[in-house]
């Protein structure tokens, strides 16, 4: 079809997205000035019948007690019962009360008038006219709207594949023969495509480098930052980052603040977030995978894939929630209709006199199929089709991989393996070449890098040991809730309210939202761990008596920005900053796990917990003129044992200012039983050994942070990933508990050798 055919003035489209974009390309490029509407079907649903938003699903699943997505359905269903004849039936009754009172709370927006709007247009559609809504709207135009049907020829062809691998490469192999001979590839078209042909989709026009736009987004709660930020907003904790997923959460979030109950205001965000989906960038000039239901038009190609069996047409069922006996009453049309005139659009469109392949396979992984029964009404010559290959080199080396595989195994020699061996030699044959290539720059800065960068203590601390981990950390984002952050969440959350005069340790212990779920081991666990840290808690409280600061600041947001063309912010959250009355500060974080502390990797920016938070502290708005007298982790492990032990574990282990007057500020009774680590002093002072630093060694530390830090910046702008994950000592590399020990292509030449005092005789 010649798309200058459906260009009229004054005419309303009711179209598919693939027509629409035609028809306006066409009127751009001609520069026509038309009256002239486009809808889509569920604009046009919206629009004759009523729209509706959150709330009426809210109020309906509320009044009626059901889940947010059956609400939904049944408000869907609400529709039949305009334009419509009045019965008598138990469901339709049901209906009409809830619309009624979805009615009374003006939860329903109509637009009356839109009908006779309608009417003064021409109305053209490329859609199946078995719509049930679409079939009583044009009954409602006076079957006004004109369906485009395509010529069509008396015999088509029909390819029959022996399974999904060779189907699919047939279509690329005809893909790049089209794009070799200049056809743009916005207009070649994939039709009929599901989800069984992703994997071969992926692959073989990966390896025929076909450029295609597949549109199969994530919902939103699939994506771990969505997880991540759902919790946090459970758990009070507010976000400083400034992500179009912030933005996107937040706007749900403000969009329920019609529901005043916080439990059904956060069920229904949940709710919200598992069901819509995440906006993707479509690409234009790429092959497109578009709906079946749309016309097929001049100079454009179109492959039909699986035209098999129960996959097309997908015929509807009677198993509505109004029977089909119900809709007839009420004078809608059945599913026998629907499917009558679904099959008779498939063979308008599947006989049609356009450029277009049809195909079908016998098999994939999974599945046998069978052809389709629609094939016998369509008129159609079967044809055996062969795999065929003339553009990818690199499918055919697969093949011929898979080939000799099946050869040098079981002795089998396929014709398939005598076909590829006259095109390509064998020589490469169980060689490999997995050395790692530097990430692509362009592709990097365009695609992947997004301007924004936030550098935490843990991002710092991957990056230097290994930029390449970092790198699939920051891409793939391998984050996946465990046991371990669940408990470290509720015990941060618990640690947070300590101080509280109200705090109550079992109240705030119920009181912590998680969308983790506990198994039945976690949970006996996790029983057996409470008391445990409710001791802890004790001590931890008897610590704050016994020194002179008594300010406490908790969980505190520090984000410095960084003067840069690129957004990076260096944030941290820490646990504890403690204050006393004469401007100085020491900072507490506490951990879950044991940390060795040491100062000797800290030209490598390894091991730089508390280097990191003095840096921050220093160089943050709030706290640069403070004096910092000392930087502490406190190491909260559960090892299951008596109260005694627990308390020596629960010493502060840091730096401390070499002042013993400081320090007795710190902790009063830090010469007999201090509940810091390594300052006990001995009959001359502080020892040599003592765990302090002086001005010259804070100003070190912050200078080499300083340094540690632009060399990661530069290097994250830059995207030099290296692979160089870190010698520490003789049996401890950074790659020890690598989540991506399995997919990284290291060599031994990549380790970067930074071990102390651990170097043996070979070494040296
Ligand atoms: S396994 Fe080692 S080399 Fe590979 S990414 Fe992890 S740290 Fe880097």
């Amino acid at each position: 079809m010649n798309i200058k055919d459906l260009i009229k003035d004054k005419t309303c489209y009711i179209v598919s997205n693939e027509l629409k974009e035609e028809i306006l390309n066409y009127i751009n490029d001609n520069k026509l000035l038309l009256d002239i509407h486009f809808f889509s079907l569920s604009e046009l649903i919206d629009k004759i019948y009523f729209k509706y938003d959150d709330k009426a699903v809210y109020k309906v699943a509320k009044e009626e007690n059901i889940s947010f997505g059956n609400a939904k359905i049944i408000i869907n269903n609400l529709r039949y019962l305009m334009y419509s004849n009045k019965i008598n039936n138990e469901k339709y009754i049901h209906l009409l009360n809830i619309k009624e009172y979805l009615d009374k709370e003006n939860l329903l927006i109509y637009d009356l008038e839109f009908i006779d709007y309608l009417k003064r247009y021409k109305l053209v559609s490329d859609l199946n006219k078995g719509n049930e809504f679409l079939f009583k709207i044009n009954e409602l135009l006076d079957q006004k709207i004109k369906f485009i049907t395509l010529d069509i020829k008396d015999n088509i062809d029909v390819y029959e594949f022996k399974d999904s691998e060779e189907e699919i490469a047939y279509v690329a192999n005809e893909i790049a023969s089209l794009l070799n001979t200049g056809i743009t590839p916005s207009k070649i078209h994939l039709l009929n495509f599901n989800d069984a042909y992703k994997a071969y989709i992926d692959k073989i026009f990966t390896l025929f480098n076909i450029p295609y736009y597949l549109d199969n987004s994530n919902f939103l709660y699939d994506l771990n930052v969505f997880k991540r930020l759902y919790s946090n907003y459970l758990n009070g904790i507010s976000t400083l980052e400034d992500t179009e997923y912030t933005y996107t959460f937040n706007s749900l979030l403000q969009s329920l603040s019609f529901i005043e109950n916080n439990d059904d205001r956060n069920e229904y965000l949940l709710y919200l977030l598992k069901n819509k989906k995440v906006k993707k960038e479509k690409y234009k000039n790429c092959i497109q995978i578009s709906s079946f239901e749309t016309v097929y038009l001049e100079n454009h190609y179109y492959f039909f894939i699986g035209l098999n069996n129960k996959v097309c047409p997908i015929l509807k069922k009677d198993e509505d929630y109004l029977s089909d006996k119900v809709k007839d009453e009420l004078g809608y049309i059945t599913s026998l209709k629907v499917n009558e005139l679904t099959r008779n659009y498939y063979i308008n469109h599947l006989s049609s006199t356009s450029n277009i392949c049809i195909s079908y396979r016998l098999k994939d992984f999974f599945n046998s199929y069978l052809k389709s029964d629609i094939i016998n009404e369509v008129k159609a010559n079967i044809v055996k089709r062969d795999l065929n290959n003339d553009y990818s080199k690199n499918y055919d080396m697969l093949r011929l991989t898979k080939e000799l595989d099946m050869y040098y195994k079981y002795d089998s020699k396929s014709n398939e393996l005598i076909d590829i061996l006259t095109k390509i030699k064998k020589d490469s044959y169980k060689s490999y070449n997995n050395s790692y290539k530097n990430i692509d720059n362009d592709y990097y800065q365009n695609n992947v890098i997004d301007k924004k960068i936030s550098i935490s203590y843990s991002s710092f601390q991957k990056f230097n040991e290994c930029n390449y981990k970092y790198y699939l950390d920051s891409i793939l984002k391998e984050n996946e809730d465990s046991f371990n952050t669940y408990l470290g969440s509720l015990f941060h959350y618990v640690l947070e309210q300590i101080y509280k005069d109200d705090f109550d340790f079992d109240n705030c212990i119920n009181e912590y939202k998680s969308e983790y779920i506990l198994n039945d081991k976690e949970q006996v666990l996790l029983n057996i761990l409470i008391p445990d840290f409710k001791n802890k808690i004790k001590i931890i409280k008897e610590q704050y008596n016994k020194g002179n600061y008594k300010i406490i600041k908790k969980e505190e947001n520090i984000s410095l920005k960084v003067k840069s063309d690129l957004l990076i912010r260096i944030t941290g959250f820490i646990d504890k900053i403690m204050l006393d009355d004469k401007n100085h500060a020491y900072l507490v974080d506490y951990k879950t796990g044991d940390t060795k502390l040491t100062l000797d990797y800290l030209d490598y920016g390894l091991k730089c917990q508390l280097p990191f938070y003095f840096y921050l502290l220093k160089k943050s708005e709030n706290y640069a003129n403070k004096f910092l007298v000392g930087c502490y982790l406190q190491i909260i492990n559960f090892k299951i044992r008596g109260y005694k032990e627990s308390d020596k574990e629960l010493l502060l282990e840091g730096l401390t200012y070499n002042n013993e007057n400081i320090i007795s500020e710190i902790d009063n009774y830090y010469q007999s039983d201090s509940f810091i680590k390594g300052i006990k002093p001995n009959k001359n002072g502080l020892g040599t050994y003592a765990k302090t630093f002086n001005d010259e060694e804070f100003e070190h530390i912050i200078d080499t942070m300083d340094t540690n830090i632009k060399k990661m910046i530069n290097d994250v702008r830059n995207a030099n990933f290296n692979i160089n994950p870190k010698m520490i000592k003789k049996k401890e590399t950074t790659c020890l508990y690598c989540n991506y020990k399995d997919i990284c292509y290291r060599k031994f030449k990549d380790y970067v050798d930074i071990r102390k005092d651990n170097k043996d005789e070979m070494d040296k």
